[in-house]
């Protein structure tokens, strides 16, 4: 069997694998569905979680 080859797919932000056989490290929708294509990491509740540098983070 080679069922966990077929739905490999990987962030589109941070590269990491996506298990979509673990619903929690898929990333949020907005509307609460789960994410193809960003882990939970990256995307939560429809707002991408970057590596935001902390200078930006304090620019008003
Ligand atoms: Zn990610």
């Amino acid at each position: 069997m080679i069922e966990s080859e077929i739905n490999k797919r990987y962030c589109q932000s941070c590269g990491m694998p996506l298990r979509f056989d673990v619903e929690k490290y898929l990333g949020t929708n907005s509307d609460g569905s789960r994410s193809d294509e960003y882990c939970y990491y990256c995307l939560k509740d429809g707002k991408y979680i970057v590596d935001i540098p902390m200078s930006e983070m304090i620019t008003d």
